[in-house]
């Protein structure tokens, strides 16, 4: 296929916020689409080298990228820099400076998705000597042969900020109307679709269900081609990444039985991160809830997975949460995230700040996927393969009760250890990866944060300047976009012994400058903070329509991904149940 044929609908996709109206047009690709460039489609169409699974980053610098334009163009580098201040985005610098280059080199070659993707994969495989030269050099080919609009999404691209807004929902349902029988009527004045809801909903859940346990959207529309037997055939496979469960939040116990339904099951909800373990090939893999892969840092934690569950191959989903080894208190995850980050010294801060793993659940045991069996039939088998070792491995504090006042009396006790509450779960569940079903609740002792986005940021000044001091925040919402809601600077340490400080903020951010104009700088979504505040407003101010009264930073969530963010609609629901309480 064309590079250009998918450039043509980056920019549709680009033009509409509606969902449906993206759908329908990512749908109509897929189906002109040769089976060999189906899986490059439908990677590049969210600027994606990899599967969702496969945290590889094509991370190339600015810098590389603007001599990359100016070896293609032969415009000057000032030019370039000068352009890129006034627009302020690579992708349209490059296609200005591709658009006005010499006839005489024009679009000698007309560029094919296979080359594109073949010269972006190779950007990242890339390194040591003359690595920067290469990477130039695969670059400056590709925008060579490209069209103006084309050199603009290659950079894009290769910046990893493509920004056309296609969420997890609207690449399914073009997978479902384009490869799966089932006649859908889109009618593009009144942008709606007729179908017929009950088989619609029958096939998407298919669709979801192959995309849970892949988590690799082309391997689903490659199935789905062959058929629905074909999409039922994809299962788990232990070393790949899934994304995990994830709960609801209630204020109260009663709301929380009658979501969850009785008896129902309620454990210690911890304060520490979550791991994913995956066992195979008699090696362990361990991962952040952003699927990074932290098994470096944790060599203690593989071995006890090693020794004290029994099983070849197996992912289970856990709690690891640090402890004084002096005292055996359990620290909150601010004192422990630091393990997640620390490439050197390794053992030695193990020593200092251990974890023990509470284990609550297992999606995958000896071949066999468990996502479909319940909760219970889950628990039990934990219970059969893991052998308790306090402080190292244990299995998570559980009751199964349809007593207010047993699970009352269990919430407290849970709150007196020092944990943030109990999650209350339904019994008879199946495990359900991604998604935030009412399944799982989650009842805690203390005010809610957000996990916002840093997608901005400013210079400090006086005693304050080398440092960014002031934070622009963002939500996510269903199409992946970046949504402002609001500033903050206060809870960052001056010094670093206090806690998260704005040194060590700084640096953190500074790989992922975007743009710097004065004082402002646009940062790439990268990096979490859990946000404290007292209200949500309403606020025409912020692309979000809403703003944070009070926030103030807790910590740096440095085992959440952009994308794990806060969501708009979950902005919203707060937002209307402080309008009603
Ligand atoms: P929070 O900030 O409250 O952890 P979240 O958005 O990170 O919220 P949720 O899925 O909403 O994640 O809340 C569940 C989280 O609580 C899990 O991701 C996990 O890290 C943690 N947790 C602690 N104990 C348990 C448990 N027993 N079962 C499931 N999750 C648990």
């Amino acid at each position: 296929m064309k590079y250009s044929d998918l450039v043509e609908v980056y920019e549709k996709i680009e033009s509409t916020s509606k969902r449906l109206e993206k759908t329908f047009y990512i749908s109509e690709l897929l189906k002109k689409t040769n089976e060999e460039d189906i899986s490059t489609i439908i990677l590049l169409l969210r600027g994606q080298l990899y599967p969702d699974w496969d945290k590889r980053k094509i991370g190339v610098a600015s810098k590389l990228v603007l001599k990359a334009i100016n070896t293609a163009s032969g415009a000057g580098i000032s030019r370039i820099e000068q352009l890129w201040k006034e627009i302020g985005d690579l992708g349209l610098v490059s296609e200005e400076v591709i658009g006005t280059k010499s006839q005489a080199t024009l679009f000698s070659t007309s560029l094919s998705v296979a080359k594109v993707f073949s010269n972006l994969r190779k950007l990242n495989d890339m390194e040591g000597m003359g690595s920067v030269d290469r990477k130039t050099q695969l670059i400056a080919e590709l925008l060579s042969s490209a069209k103006p609009k084309e050199a603009k999404y290659i950079i894009r691209t290769v910046l990893e900020d493509l920004r056309v807004g296609i969420g997890d929902g609207a690449l399914r349902d073009s997978i479902v109307w384009a490869y799966l029988p089932i006649e859908v009527n889109y009618d593009p004045e009144k942008i709606s679709i007729d179908v017929d809801r009950e088989e619609f909903n029958k096939v998407v859940g298919l669709v979801q269900s192959a995309y849970d346990k892949s988590n690799d959207f082309a391997t689903v529309a490659l199935a789905a081609i062959k058929g629905e037997k074909e999409l039922g055939n994809i299962n788990l496979v232990p070393g790949n990444p899934i994304k995990v469960m994830l709960a609801q939040k209630v204020a109260t116990m009663d709301e929380g039985f009658e979501k969850v339904g009785v008896p129902a099951v309620l454990e210690y909800k911890y304060d520490g991160f979550r791991v994913q373990i995956h066992k195979f090939n008699n090696q362990i893999k361990i991962l952040t809830r952003r699927l990074e892969d932290v098994t470096g840092q944790f060599p203690e934690v593989a071995k006890y997975v090693l020794k004290n569950v029994e099983g070849k191959n197996f992912i289970i989903d856990c709690e690891a949460v640090g402890y004084d080894p002096k005292t055996k208190k359990y620290m909150v995850f601010q004192h422990i995230s630091q393990r997640i980050r620390r490439k050197y010294n390794i053992e030695e801060l193990a020593k200092k700040l251990p974890v023990e793993l509470n284990v609550f659940d297992v999606l995958y045991y000896d071949g066999e996927t468990m996502l479909n069996k319940t909760l219970e039939e889950r628990r039990i088998l934990l219970e059969k393969i893991i052998k308790e070792d306090e402080f190292k491995i244990i299995l998570s504090k559980k009751i199964v009760t349809s007593d207010k006042a047993e699970a009352t009396a269990f919430y407290n006790e849970s709150v007196k250890k020092g944990n943030e509450g109990v999650m209350l779960k339904n019994l008879k569940a199946p495990y359900k990866p991604g998604s935030r079903a009412g399944s799982w609740i989650k009842l805690k002792s203390y005010m809610d944060t957000l996990d916002l986005v840093v997608v901005g940021a400013e210079w400090g000044e006086g005693k304050r300047s080398g440092w960014l001091t002031s934070f622009t925040l963002a939500c996510v919402n269903e199409n992946g976009e970046f949504l402002e809601i609001g500033k903050v600077g206060t809870g960052v340490k001056e010094k670093p012994e206090e806690g998260l400080s704005f040194g060590e903020l700084t640096e953190l951010l500074k790989p992922h400058f975007k743009q710097e104009k004065g004082r402002e700088v646009t940062i790439k979504p990268e990096i979490v903070l859990e946000i404290q505040f007292e209200e949500i407003q309403a606020s025409p101010t912020y692309s979000s329509g809403y703003a944070l009264r009070f926030p103030r930073v807790k910590t740096l969530r440095d085992d959440r991904s952009p994308d794990d963010a806060c969501t708009l609609e979950r902005i919203q629901e707060e937002f209307y149940k402080q309008k009603k309480s």
